[in-house]
């Protein structure tokens, strides 16, 4: 069934759902509706019938009850980091208040709500030494990143961080609340490690902690004009690092604003992001090749405190309007970097703000023992992401030349990708290259049975 056009309950219905919950109940003519439904991604419009900005957990599963009373498809967000399809009609449950996180340095555990972001977890543990496996941006969702496996800055060293949850509570679509970890329905505590939110609506997470007194890492920006030599540095390179070393390469096309950092503004140039976890004299000696390089435009790659991580990616910290996409890539070799120089390079027109490949393997490769979970990726060698803004004068060119670069790609690049990387695809095709044809496969079996009236259906979800 489609998402609806005009609500499919009536204001009686509307009133009992406020009666059951202690938070605010918005539809689009309440004031704060907007505020509460507000998305990273400008272009995509997230515009449910009414949202819920659920205070804690007895409000979710009385919200999702009452979208299974009266068969409102249900939508949830945290931060609107993955709002990549819009949201037209149904029930949006905000987690946003959710806000517990608290740090057990001796368990050396985090025990976060749903609405929490990952700087909130790093603030509480890394002065204790310790760190959480946040992607490129700190200002990500801890759950909603996790729940699709969550792709870390440090990767390559300690794995997916879907790899490390200890438990879940969760509200599955028939309103129950459930405690799920190895021991607890394990079947479901696996699922949710990479199916995403097509299982339920999680509450709370508990995770484990990597113990890492500080980093050294950063970023070196090149020329543009540079970018064949330092592609090709980097392909070579990458071919034997040791897993101490997670990094990506970035073609980046800046626009002239405000939080673009000034000597980079309205260039185009190729940014290095380098984390290393080995000793501050290892880590230089390794990143040797790529200093090397000449006449960078920046380099602010050296020991830096955790806390400081989101400088290694330099993603935007404000919300904008985009359109993306990304796949697994098979390698990054000569004829691949030619490939993308012809349709992306310094002599091309391409209208992509960001084509960033990110080097995968070492831990990433290697599932947890025990583990029947769907995260996807493992077999990546690197995982490539596509960004173009929507807006005047190029955003009516952004679809083709994602399209582009992927086809110049074709026999380097796979069919699959990671779910947090899908990106604004149209169609049913979403599903079909977020999981293997196994685990998509268990993922719908699992859905039949926990979410029949596939209520869950916004986003991401899982199609037959
Ligand atoms: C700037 C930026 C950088 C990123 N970097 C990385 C990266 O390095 N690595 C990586 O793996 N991903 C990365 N992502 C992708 C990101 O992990 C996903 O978009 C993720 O879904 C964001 O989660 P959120 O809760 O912040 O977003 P939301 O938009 O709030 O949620 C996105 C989706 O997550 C699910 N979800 C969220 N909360 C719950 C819940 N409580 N219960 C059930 N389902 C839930 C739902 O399907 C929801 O639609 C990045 C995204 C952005 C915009």
């Amino acid at each position: 069934m489609p998402p609806s056009n005009s609500p499919t309950f009536s204001p009686a219905d509307l009133e009992e759902l406020r009666q059951r919950v202690a938070g605010p109940v918005l539809t689009p003519r309440d004031d704060g509706y907007d505020r509460e439904t507000a998305a990273y991604n400008l272009a995509t419009p997230v515009r449910p019938d009414v949202v819920v900005g659920a205070q804690d957990a007895d409000d979710v599963a009385a919200a999702v009850a009452w979208a299974a009373a009266h068969h409102v498809p249900l939508g949830v967000q945290a931060t609107g980091h993955g709002a990549d399809l819009p949201m037209q009609g149904g029930l949006l449950i905000s987690t946003a208040r959710l806000q517990e996180c608290t740090v057990d340095p001796e368990s050396r555990t985090a025990h976060v709500g749903a609405g929490v972001r990952w700087r909130s977890v790093l603030e509480a543990s890394v002065p204790h030494g310790l760190v959480g496996l946040n992607g490129s941006a700190t200002d990500v969702g801890v759950v909603g990143y996790t729940l699709g496996g969550g792709l870390p800055v440090l990767g390559r060293t300690f794995g997916f961080a879907a790899d490390h949850v200890r438990s879940f509570e969760v509200v599955t679509p028939d309103g129950r609340r459930r405690a799920v970890d190895a021991g607890h329905e394990p079947e479901l505590f696996g699922l949710l490690r990479g199916g995403k939110g097509n299982l339920g609506v999680v509450t709370a997470m508990e995770f484990e902690l990597l113990p890492l007194d500080g980093l050294y890492g950063g970023a070196i920006i090149y020329p543009g004009a540079h970018a064949r030599e330092v592609l090709t540095a980097w392909s070579r390179w990458t071919a034997d690092l040791p897993e101490t070393v997670s990094t990506s390469i970035a073609l980046l096309r800046l626009p002239a604003m405000d939080i673009v950092p000034e000597p980079l503004r309205d260039r185009f140039v190729v940014q290095l992001r380098y984390a290393c976890t080995a000793s501050e004299e290892e880590a230089e000696r390794l990143l040797g090749p790529m200093r090397a390089l000449p006449d960078p435009v920046m380099d602010t790659v050296g020991p830096m405190s955790y806390r400081d991580v989101d400088a290694i990616h330099m993603d935007p910290p404000v919300p904008i309007p985009y359109r993306e996409a990304g796949r697994l890539l098979e390698d990054v070799d000569g004829d691949a970097v030619e490939a993308l120089l012809g349709q992306a390079g310094p002599d091309s027109d391409c209208p992509l703000a960001l084509i960033e490949v990110r080097l995968m393997g070492g831990a990433l490769s290697r599932a947890p023992e025990g583990a029947a979970d769907l995260v996807a990726g493992r077999e990546g060698r690197y995982v490539i992401g596509l960004v173009g803004l929507t807006v005047p004068p190029d955003g009516d060119r952004v679809p083709a030349a994602i399209e582009g670069v992927l086809e110049a790609l074709d026999g380097h690049v796979s069919e699959r990708t990671m779910v947090n990387f899908l990106g604004s695809v149209d169609g049913d095709e979403d599903s079909v290259r977020a999981w293997s044809d196994e685990d998509r496969s268990r993922l719908l079996t699992a859905k039949a049975a926990y979410d029949p009236g596939n209520l869950l259906r916004f986003q991401h979800a899982v199609r037959a």
